[in-house]
């Protein structure tokens, strides 16, 4: 048995099972509250983005959107400024303009910077509409000038000279919305007409219109450049400003979409983060579980296995020669290792110590079965057989073997010699009997041989074999004339059904022969018969089985 730790082992060093746990279970939660950690911190800047995404650029959006709103409001008033024939509403749409451009309502502070500038040069612009309405006023004053002259002049005109359609009226004029241009070309038209006609006039009083022509020409035409000036400085005012909006329209677009695509590009980022998280927070359960369970295996599971395992080949006495209690470096199962260490070195000793026992028991026990002077089983062996045999076998007998005259032997000789006889007779008996036939000494110099698978054939034979070979023994009886010393045999009848006597009637009957052998004349062997209960065999007959 290999379980005795050698001297030369040194003391294993051992962690104790609840340490191995305590540290993995340390290790893995700090881990894991680490990356918690981590996700819970970056969870909470998503949620911090979002929310200032939701209460800072949605708002920031609709303002920007307000804007680009009033700012395509602008533009409409622009237009109206610049184009619109109707002073009122030209007026209406300026007012309307700075008000809106006063009002500030542009958040962002370039835009609010460009507003400004807008403001300053949507006043220069409504100075040069109003300088262009004066002008154009001027102009529509000149050319009634004109058309008056022109008027009287063709009045005055051979008809025909001059149609009045060729002009137009003064009531045209008032209502018609036209530009400096087509003023322009009427103008022409028309001095060119005055001129013709001026070339043939001689009345005083149309002289006198046809001189007042060219300063009126001269009049309008420098109104007229003016105009013209005024009108492309409207012009390039206009773009200017609306080069501005769009300015401040897409410094919106650009300012509010560069912070949105910033936010969402952050919460974008942390939100990559945080699966990368989710994905390690993943990984670190996998391997907890994995390593709790090689764990588990490692050292508790396999030492148990090995443990129940050597627990059962010990129970059985299985080859526990070759196995060893496992090795382990938990605290708490080596000490059980220990423990079944001595409990096993106990039970071995135990099991030596019973095992020697037994074997004396039973050597003793095979003593007390067997007759000590003359080696054949005696009466205890004879009864403990009576008592647990059961139904009796068939073909089974007993013979009572009873030594002739030996009393006279014993007075002859003396009970030591006496003694050798009863020994050599009893190994004569064992001797010739087969082994499952038993000699029991029944008491005395009386022998009970239990004989199996007999009949009275093979009985007779023992018997004579038996009787005559205690004879061949040639033990002088010096008490008997000096004759050998004989046996009287008695048999039983042989069973011929289980259970037809019992043990006790059988070793009767037999009991019943050996006493008619000795009635007989002794040194013969005689069977049973009826008649020895209650008659005395008549010693005149043919002696049944008589070796004389
Ligand atoms: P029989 O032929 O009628 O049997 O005559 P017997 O003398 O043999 O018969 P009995 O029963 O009268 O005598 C038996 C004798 O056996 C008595 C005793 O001296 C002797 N005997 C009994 N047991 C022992 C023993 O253990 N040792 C010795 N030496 N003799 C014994
Ligand atoms: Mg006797
Ligand atoms: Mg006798």
């Amino acid at each position: 048995m290999t379980m005795q730790r050698k001297p030369g082992d040194k003391k294993r060093r051992t962690f104790s099972l609840r340490s191995i746990f305590l540290t993995m279970a340390l290790t893995f939660a700090t881990i894991f509250m680490l990356v918690m950690g981590y996700s819970y911190y970056d969870m909470s800047l998503i949620r911090s983005s979002s929310s200032s995404l939701a209460q800072n650029s949605i708002p920031r959006i609709m303002s920007a959107q307000r804007a680009l709103v009033n700012l395509e409001k602008l533009k409409s008033y622009l237009t109206v400024i610049k184009e619109s024939a109707d002073p009122v509403s030209a007026r209406n749409a300026y007012i309307d303009a700075s008000a809106l451009l006063a009002e500030q309502i542009f958040d962002v502070e370039d835009v609010a910077v460009l507003s400004h500038s807008v403001l300053n040069k949507v006043k220069l612009m409504w100075n040069t509409r109003s300088s262009l309405n004066k002008t154009r006023g001027e102009l529509i004053r000149n050319w009634i000038h004109l058309a008056l002259i022109v008027n009287r002049l063709s009045a005055n005109a051979p008809d025909g000279e001059i149609k009045p359609e060729d002009f137009l009226g003064y009531d045209y004029v008032t209502e018609a919305d036209f530009s400096g241009f087509m003023l322009s070309d009427y103008v022409k038209k028309q001095f060119t007409k005055a001129q013709e006609i001026c070339a043939g006039v001689t009345e005083p009083g149309a002289l006198e219109l046809c001189r007042n022509l060219e300063p009126a020409r001269e009049t309008f035409e420098r109104n007229y450049n003016y105009y013209n000036s005024y009108l492309s400085d409207l012009k390039r005012r206009s773009e200017d400003i609306e080069f501005l909006i769009n300015l401040m329209s897409s410094s919106y677009t650009q300012n509010e979409t560069a912070v949105i695509s910033q936010e969402l590009g952050y919460i974008t980022d942390i939100s990559r983060d945080l699966i990368y998280y989710l994905v390690l927070i993943s990984v670190i359960v996998l391997l907890s579980c994995i390593a709790l369970y090689v764990t588990l295996f490692a050292v508790v599971v396999r030492p148990l296995q090995k443990i129940a395992f050597f627990i059962n080949r010990f129970n059985r006495r299985q080859g526990a020669d070759d196995l060893t209690l496992p090795a382990t470096k938990v605290t708490e199962l080596s000490e059980v290792v220990e423990l079944l260490r001595h409990l096993f070195e106990d039970v071995q000793k135990i099991t030596s110590d019973s095992e020697r026992i037994t074997q004396r028991y039973s050597e003793l026990l095979t003593i007390s079965y067997y007759d000590e002077l003359t080696g054949a089983h005696n009466r205890r062996a004879l009864e403990l057989f009576n008592r647990t045999i059961g139904d009796v076998p068939s073909r089974f007998a007993v013979m009572m073997v009873d030594i002739d005259f030996f009393k006279k032997y014993n007075d002859t000789l003396g009970h030591q010699k006496g003694d050798l006889v009863l020994r050599r007779v009893s190994l004569c008996l064992i001797k010739n009997t087969s082994e499952s036939d038993i000699v029991y000494r029944y008491g005395g110099e009386e022998f009970c041989i239990v004989l199996q698978n007999v009949d009275k054939q093979m009985l007779s034979s023992i018997g004579r074999r038996l009787c005559h070979s205690v004879k061949l023994l040639d033990i002088i009886n010096p008490g008997n004339d000096n004759k050998p010393v004989t046996i009287s045999i008695g048999i039983s009848p042989a069973t011929t059904v289980k259970g037809q006597w019992t043990l006790d009637e059988l070793i009767s009957k037999a009991d019943a022969a050996l006493y008619e052998a000795k009635r007989q004349g002794r040194e013969r062997f005689v069977f049973y018969d009826d008649a020895f209960d209650s008659l005395m065999p008549n010693p005149d007959e043919p002696q049944d089985g008589a070796l004389l």
